[in-house]
């Protein structure tokens, strides 16, 4: 019987909390060196070098590589030869208490985002708890924890069905991914749950997200059964689809397709498919009773030295002076650098706005929107002589329902996030001859370094979601919507797919 300490579990889940929020694992990061070489859209390379540079900024520097540090998510394997040394808490409490210190750290604070009575009040627990907890029993004597941080964008994209026997899992992946638009900041992996019953296959598609990338060594072997035929034949076409880092199109959507299945009832055949983002975060540790799990750092000098140069036909727009005539000069799929002031806002805010504009209030004082964009963010807490914490976009199609009434009741000339704007929206941003400018997901600590000042103007009660001043300077942007409507979250991925059939058969 091997016996475990309640606080070594605690502090090993704090530990490893702090450890995936600023260190990407290196598997993930050599696969996506390895995109970032062979990418041929300047778009989408730019948008990985991002990452890239990001990650390392992260890792040196200690600090989240993403503003959406995520809901904590752990399978706990304990051995039936395992004995805790005190049973006041459970297995549950304890990765909550773990992830409330994770959380709080006055070193690195992680952004807490769970609120509880999600159908009701939506309040935010302030500690990023309760984590959702797999428990197992296993044989043994160790107690097994994969832990990882998912970011609200990329599980909001998980797709389920009900297929029939007979009906082909990969058709239902190659329709059902397209739809999903960039929300969930490709280039990234998907985790695919098969068989069971509903909720099974979606455990088995989440924790098969805990495995290493490691396609390669698949592709290199070669697949000898079912499951590893699937990952090869989807790997190869869910990449054939052109959606590219970000959405922008390219070669590289996912760097990796990870499957898990049981077997299941003779009428059914439950899929699951989740994927994980640009900011994948997992690490795994076992405890055998020596203490707490001694979660080694990565060497540093095994992240790629990426650069990113700019080029010569990058547009400066001054966000103080900017005018609406200007604005329209604008081409999608240009590269922007910000500078000067802008608003913040996300989802609380924008329906706060939108019951107070309803009710006839306006706008809450210390809030202009005349001839100024709002940047869709929730960013980290500062620490130490930091402005802001990370501070990346988050998704604009969540926005999408109060872009029409922003637009034609605020002044406000236009928007920044990262992924696509649904037709309504931009048919509402061409009429309104405004723009929707694009900043890479998964790159929050650096775009937190283009952010000089920073002051809450209004709802400071939201916390995150408060309204923001910003002041930033050279803020990398991407047009993704101009003023004529054109759209490069279609544009892209539509001509990628061409050229990679066209490079196929050019073989
Ligand atoms: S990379 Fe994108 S999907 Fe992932 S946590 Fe960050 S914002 Fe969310």
């Amino acid at each position: 019987m091997t016996v475990i300490r309640q606080q070594d579990f605690i502090d090993s889940i704090e530990d490893a909390l702090q450890y995936i929020s600023y260190y990407h694992p290196l598997d993930f990061i050599q696969a996506l060196e390895k995109a970032y070489h062979k990418e041929q859209n300047k778009a989408a390379k730019d948008a990985i070098a991002q990452i890239l540079i990001n990650s390392r900024m992260s890792a040196e520097g200690h600090r989240p590589i993403c503003q959406d540090t995520g809901i904590v998510t752990c399978f706990v394997k304990v051995g039936m030869d395992v004995k805790w040394d005190k049973t006041d808490l459970t297995v549950q409490q304890m990765v909550d208490e773990g992830t409330r210190r994770a959380y709080n750290n006055p070193d690195n604070p992680l952004r807490a985002s769970i609120v509880a009575d999600p159908a009701g009040a939506r309040k935010n627990t302030r500690d990023n708890t309760p984590a959702v907890v797999h428990l197992d029993l296993v044989p043994g004597a160790e107690v097994e924890v994969m832990i990882a941080a998912k970011g609200g964008g990329s599980e909001n994209k998980t797709k389920m069905a009900m297929l029939n026997p007979s009906d082909s899992i990969v058709d239902w992946v190659l329709e059902s991914l397209p739809k999903m638009g960039a929300g969930w900041c490709p280039p990234g992996m998907l985790g695919i749950g098969i068989g069971g019953t509903a909720e099974k296959a979606a455990v088995l598609a989440k924790e098969s997200l805990m495995d290493p990338v490691d396609i390669q060594q698949l592709i290199d072997k070669g697949a000898e059964t079912a499951e590893e035929k699937l990952r090869l034949e989807l790997y190869e076409k869910v990449n054939q689809l052109g959606i590219g880092a970000q959405g922008l199109g390219g070669l590289t959507t996912v760097v990796d397709i990870k499957i898990k299945s049981v077997p299941t009832h003779a009428a059914s055949l439950p899929v699951v498919m989740i994927p994980n983002c640009a900011a994948t975060r997992h690490v795994h540790f076992h405890l055998d009773g020596s203490g707490p799990a001694d979660i080694k750092p990565p060497k540093l000098e095994d992240w790629p030295q990426v650069t990113w140069e700019l080029g010569s036909n990058v547009r400066r727009v001054n966000l103080d002076t900017v005018t609406p005539e200007e604005v329209q000069s604008w081409q999608a799929g240009e590269t922007v650098l910000l500078s000067g002031k802008m608003l913040t806002g996300r989802d609380a805010a924008h329906k706060r706005i939108a019951d107070r504009l309803n009710k006839g209030e306006g706008l809450p004082e210390g809030v202009d929107l005349t001839n100024k964009f709002i940047y869709y963010v929730g960013p980290v807490d500062a620490v130490g002589d930091e402005v802001v914490g990370p501070a990346g976009p988050t998704t604009a199609t969540r926005m999408d329902k109060f872009t029409e009434m922003m637009l034609s009741q605020t002044g406000l000339l236009g928007m920044i996030g990262k992924s696509e704007r649904g037709d309504a929206t931009v048919e509402s941003i061409k009429q309104h001859k405004a723009v929707y400018l694009m900043a890479v997901g998964g790159a929050a600590y650096l775009v937190s370094k283009a952010i000089k000042k920073a002051r809450v103007v209004a709802f400071e009660d939201l916390g995150m979601e408060a309204i923001y001043e910003f002041e930033v300077e050279d803020m990398p942007v991407t047009v993704a919507v101009d003023s004529q409507g054109n759209n490069v979250h279609k544009q892209g991925p539509a001509i990628w797919k061409v050229k990679i059939e066209e490079m196929a058969d050019a073989k």
